[in-house]
């Protein structure tokens, strides 16, 4: 095959310079195969690599395990030098729903959250319902434009692409991509591959997100916040086998409202809710953070202390009934209400070494009932605590 090309001498007649001529572009187009093979192997294992990625973000269990493949995995296979999450959290509902569930951020420095989509820097335009979703944006890096994406650029950074993160065509995020190749991200780079990649990468966010969200929201109690029964039941399960292994000791306090069917025929129904959340809130201002708080049912709190032994705990317990009855509760600016709160304490002493988790559980929850029996039968507003 030979081709002129305007301006450029024609092929030689001469039979030996022509094989000359013949050679030489045979030898051209062998470089040129052998590049475009080299290529072709190239993408044909970045593929193989995404595709491996792809399975491994889609089997993630949980919001870190996600994140943590996303960002220990994509800068190897993808040869980039930084890569962060933006994501979209409003009203922190992402980041206070992962913090009760456990998450450390400190672990992902790269995972940013913002407030609102105008802080991702997308050209937005004039958006409605039927627009395109917007495209990434690539070019070379500038600290004072991608400052926020990259809050710790690496040595060099040079080229970046912020990919939308969309799903069903709302941006819940950015997936931003750095390299100290100044030709890896150019305006002009077709966008297909990383548009899939991230497009991925969002479904398997909201996907995990939306489990998370459902996890918390099946064992806290919707009216208060605090943990529900279904949690404190099998927290309690897990403390008492690690208590008898390490030998401190846990407590439980059995909280109930006195008298709140007065005071729901009193302030009506949504007056008696706002009780129970202000009731909660003044319990949990007492406690540690390794104490659990649960509402057990109607007006009644379980707590749940770690490292605490009955003293400790009555001593707790008096400190919560003495926040609750010392100031009026609030229902609206003309409403207020006097409420006291009955405590019964329980310790988990050694006893049975055999005796399983679950009966250990049920024995120390019913001493706790029992105490807070005898404090309403002694005249409610007070503490009582199990002396065996
Ligand atoms: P005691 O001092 O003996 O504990 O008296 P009490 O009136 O508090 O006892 P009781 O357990 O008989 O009444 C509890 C009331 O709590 C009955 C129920 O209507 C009310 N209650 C249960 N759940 C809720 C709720 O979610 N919101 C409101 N407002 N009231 C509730
Ligand atoms: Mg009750
Ligand atoms: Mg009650």
């Amino acid at each position: 095959m030979t081709h002129t090309v305007p301006g450029s001498k024609p092929p030689h007649t001469d039979p030996a310079l022509r094989s000359v001529d013949l050679a030489a572009e045979n030898q051209a187009l062998r470089a040129r195969m052998a590049y475009l093979l080299e290529q072709a192997e190239r993408n044909h294992s970045i593929m193989c690599r995404h595709q491996a990625f792809d399975l491994e973000i889609v089997g993630a269990g949980s919001f870190p395990e996600l994140v943590g493949t996303i960002f220990r995995t994509l800068p190897i296979i993808s040869e980039l030098e930084s890569v962060t999450l933006s994501l979209i959290d409003e009203d922190a509902d992402i980041r206070t729903v992962m913090l009760k569930l456990g998450v450390v951020f400190e672990d992902f420095p790269d995972l940013l959250f913002v407030e609102t989509i105008d802080e991702l820097g997308f050209d937005l335009g004039r958006r409605n319902a039927y627009s395109a979703p917007p495209k990434p944006l690539l070019g070379m890096y500038e600290a004072q434009r991608h400052g926020a994406a990259f809050p710790r650029p690496p040595a060099g950074l040079q080229s970046v692409a912020l990919v939308p993160l969309l799903r069903n065509k709302r941006i819940i995020g950015s997936l931003n991509l750095g390299s100290v190749d100044p030709t890896r991200f150019t305006p002009s780079l077709g966008t297909d591959f990383i548009e899939h990649m991230a497009s991925i990468i969002a479904i398997c966010l909201e996907n995990v997100i939306s489990n998370e969200m459902l996890k918390y929201i099946g064992l806290t109690d919707s009216l208060t916040g605090v943990y529900n029964r279904r949690y404190i039941d099998r927290r309690l399960l897990e403390e008492i086998g690690r208590a008898r292994r390490q030998t401190y000791p846990i407590s439980v306090m059995y909280i109930d409202i006195d008298h709140f069917k007065r005071v729901n025929d009193t302030v009506g129904h949504q007056g008696g809710d706002e009780v129970l959340r202000e009731v909660a809130t003044r319990i949990k201002a007492e406690l540690r953070l390794s104490d659990a708080l649960a509402r057990f049912g109607g007006e009644e709190f379980v707590v749940l202390l770690i490292d605490a032994d009955l003293d400790s705990a009555a001593f707790v317990a008096e400190r919560i009934r003495a926040s609750v009855a010392g100031s009026m509760i609030s229902i609206s600016q003309e409403t207020q209400v006097s409420i006291t709160v009955s405590i019964g304490v329980a310790c988990l002493t050694d006893g049975d070494p055999e005796a399983s988790a679950e009966v250990v559980s049920r024995a120390l929850i019913a001493q706790a009932d029992s105490c807070l029996y005898q404090a309403k039968e002694g005249g409610r507003n007070r503490v009582v605590s199990y002396r065996g």
